[in-house]
């Protein structure tokens, strides 16, 4: 296609910078499974300094960053419990079950954020009859709830509830640098109570590849040979971190331009007839439509003809996530191709 696209379909879609290439070619390296990779090791000591944690680590994808500090905290017949829509239990291709033989308890919440009271009921009593409780995960920012956030107060609440009742708590943070962006606060102040994140450097954020995982040394050191044994250590990986110190230098700065043209989108869609967004919903740079009448593959197939691109996010909902590639040009872009769509609506849709 001639003319340049706008890609929504996701943050993931961000390109390296020339910085970020330079860096990657100039990276000192070692072997990292040995311990001898002075970039990566950088990027642990900055990532756990800005997470407010002792020690983190650095891997492949925030998918194993995640399933890693599940295999740690959790035994085979344990249960975790998490919303019913968590990227940990609707995304990972059953990994909880698949890796740690670890089975799943969701909650329903509108937002994304169960209450400390839906928590509390659902811990198991101590009885052989009953899994054990061992795990609370919280997703922040929420991806399927369209990005929404929970404040340092919030998290707080809901981490001492769990850990009232043994439970540990670990945050799904793979926009958590948003989360904190659109709070006005610090990443290390939203997860302060839990006992581990993560933060994708792969998203919003910049870098090609790669994710953090923080926590205590203790825990580090447990994941550390889970990411080993997942498949998960690297050899010269220097030459993404350097992307990664990058992303987490000056990527967070970015993030609040991004917001600002998820709430000008949202605003924009908002008002066409075809489409329900709830713009105040929309908190970070997710912005989540719902088409009552219409499928999402008519819509994405018209906008793909006018050089944008978005995602199905459900049987009747498309989601356009804003990012450091889709400038003011490309928002406009959309919204131009959206008011030029024109279905035929109707109340009942055959596909
Ligand atoms: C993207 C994402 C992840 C991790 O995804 P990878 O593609 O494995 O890096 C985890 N949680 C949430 C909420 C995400 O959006």
């Amino acid at each position: 296609m001639s003319q340049p696209i706008a890609d929504f379909r996701s943050d993931t879609m961000t390109r390296p910078t020339p910085a970020m290439r330079a860096a990657m070619a100039a990276a000192e390296v070692g072997d990292d499974v040995w311990g001898e990779d002075p970039t990566v090791q950088a990027l642990e000591r900055l990532g756990a300094e800005m997470l407010g944690k002792e020690a983190a680590l650095f891997l492949p994808s925030g998918t194993m960053a995640n399933q890693v500090a599940i295999h740690v905290h959790c035994r085979p017949g344990d249960e975790l419990l998490c919303e019913e829509r968590s990227h940990v239990f609707f995304y990972e291709g059953g990994s909880i079950a698949r890796l740690s033989g670890t089975q799943t308890r969701t909650l329903v919440a509108a937002d994304g954020f169960p209450s400390p009271a839906q928590v509390l009921a659902a811990v198991r009593a101590d009885d052989p009859h009953f899994p054990r409780s061992r795990l609370l995960v919280l997703e922040n920012t929420h991806n399927m709830a369209g990005g929404r956030v929970a404040d340092a107060a919030r998290m707080r609440a809901l981490a001492d509830a769990a850990h009232e009742r043994g439970l540990l708590v670990h945050v799904d943070g793979a926009r958590l640098a948003n989360a904190a962006v659109a709070l006005g606060c610090t990443m290390a102040e939203l997860v302060a109570a839990a006992d581990t994140t993560t933060l994708c450097l792969s998203k919003g954020l910049g870098a090609p590849v790669g994710s953090l995982l923080a926590g205590s040394a203790a825990f580090t050191a447990e994941a550390r040979r889970a990411r080993k044994a997942f498949g998960g250590g690297m050899r010269q990986a220097g030459v993404l971190a350097a992307a990664g110190l990058l992303a987490l230098r000056d990527g967070p700065t970015l993030l609040a331009a991004d917001h600002a043209r998820a709430q000008r989108l949202a605003a924009g869609l908002a008002a066409l007839p075809w489409a329900r967004v709830d713009a105040a919903a929309t908190a970070t740079n997710i912005v989540m439509v719902d088409l009552p009448n219409v499928t999402p593959t008519s819509l994405l197939v018209h906008l793909k003809s006018h050089g944008v691109l978005a995602a199905a996010a459900g049987p009747q909902r498309v989601r356009f996530v804003l990012h450091r590639d889709v400038d003011d040009q490309g928002v406009e872009r959309c919204l131009a191709a959206c008011r030029a769509f024109a279905p035929r609506l109707h109340a009942t849709d055959p596909t």
